[in-house]
């Protein structure tokens, strides 16, 4: 059987880029179709099952494997996503390298690193199949770095939308994640009035009312509760130098805690600006509208994390972070889901992506501890 060393170089070998409707990547490096046979063949060869489910994208489905116990037990989800971001040029980072106890290579923490260790923790498990408490599915979903038709499809259907609890094996440093904030965007808009830039008291610059509006946005922060967040990442605006511009828009990012929907921060900021501004500006609808989740410290499926943490001496103090994941599908869908995985989600989508191999290991334990651990 191979360790989970061998399994994740493998898996970095096998490029699965998404493609995000249109890449920076070779067509031959999109895709999760290699990886998913890869999971498939690995499966088979510790003598299990391997099933599929399709996506909304031809050729992208999920595969894992069940260990299933009975109709009168629940089902906990352990899952990674299969597909990871672009890599530019730079075909090294599918050489996988293995330096100063790390490995480093495209998707080594995310989240390659995490199914690794799961499918390592499953072989284990298909050895000792009567310590298995819960009915388990370990699972590779696909898409979840752009629009998320895994882990949609792993909500709909058999065997695992009606699971009681997830955990997603995304780089948390191996500590609980159980909140996520919400997020929330939007552009903003001011028009002026064009007119030769040699005569500019005759136009109304729009990027100048656009540079008051976005002074009172960085103002704004402090009237935020502690955790929240606004930020201005794009702006757009003017045609040429010689002309006074008549148009100029940005894009807003607001992340939030459970106390504030997208809504709100929306309706908020638009009052609050109101207030503070005299001439007009104008919202785009929202977009990527996501309200925080929290899993409650005491649901059953955390408790027994955060005792498998106090066993193997980690600090399992459950923790909340920014950054999104497919947990926000899987709790809408009511699958109370958390993260717990390998490596810094801080090295995640860089071209030094690496994880460390001392926490690749203990994430092996984990996951097993979890697949053998009492009943939920
Ligand atoms: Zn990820």
């Amino acid at each position: 059987m191979k360790n989970v060393i061998d399994i994740l170089e493998d898996l970095i070998a096998l490029p699965s880029v998404n493609p995000m409707g249109g890449s920076d990547s070779a067509p031959d490096l999109c895709g999760e179709a290699k990886v998913n046979d890869y999971i498939c063949d690995f499966i088979g060869k510790i003598g299990l099952k391997p099933f599929v489910q399709e996506t909304a994208l031809p050729g992208r489905g999920n595969v894992g494997a069940m260990l299933y116990k009975g109709a009168n037990y629940k089902t906990i989800i352990l899952q990674c996503h299969t597909d990871t971001v672009g890599i530019g040029n730079n075909r090294q980072l599918l050489r996988p390298v293995r330096k100063d106890g790390r490995i480093y290579g495209r998707g080594a923490c995310d989240c390659k690193g995490g199914l690794a260790a799961m499918l390592a923790a499953l072989a284990q498990a298909a050895e000792n199949p009567e310590k298995v408490k819960n009915n388990i599915i370990v699972m590779g979903v696909s898409d979840e770095e752009y629009s998320f038709k895994g882990s949609l499809a792993l909500c709909e259907q058999e065997p695992s939308k009606n699971a009681a609890f997830g955990i997603i094996g995304e780089p948390t440093g191996c500590r609980i994640v159980n909140g996520f904030k919400g997020v929330a965007r939007w552009n903003a808009s001011v028009t002026g009035k064009a007119f030769h830039s040699s005569e500019p008291e005759k136009g109304v610059n729009a990027i100048y009312r656009m540079a008051k509006l976005i002074s009172l946005i960085e103002k704004y922060q402090s009237e935020l509760e502690s955790g929240e967040t606004i930020s201005v990442g794009t702006v757009k605006g003017g045609s040429a130098v010689n002309i006074v511009p008549d148009a100029c828009t940005i894009e807003i990012d607001r992340r939030l805690t459970k106390n504030t929907s997208p809504e709100k921060a929306f309706k908020d900021l638009e009052k609050y600006l109101s207030r503070n501004l005299d001439f007009n500006f104008s919202f785009s609808d929202l977009k990527d509208a996501q309200n925080a989740v929290l899993v409650e410290p005491d649901h059953p499926g955390v408790r027994i994390l955060s005792e498998i943490c106090t066993d193997m001496d980690i600090d399992g103090t459950p923790q909340q972070v920014a950054f999104g994941s497919d947990a926000y599908r899987m709790d809408a869908a009511g699958i109370p889901t958390v993260l717990w995985g390998p490596g810094s989600i801080a090295v995640a989508h860089t071209s030094d992506e690496y994880v460390e191999i001392g926490q690749l290991e203990q994430a092996v334990q984990f996951y097993y501890n979890i697949i053998v651990s009492r009943k939920l």
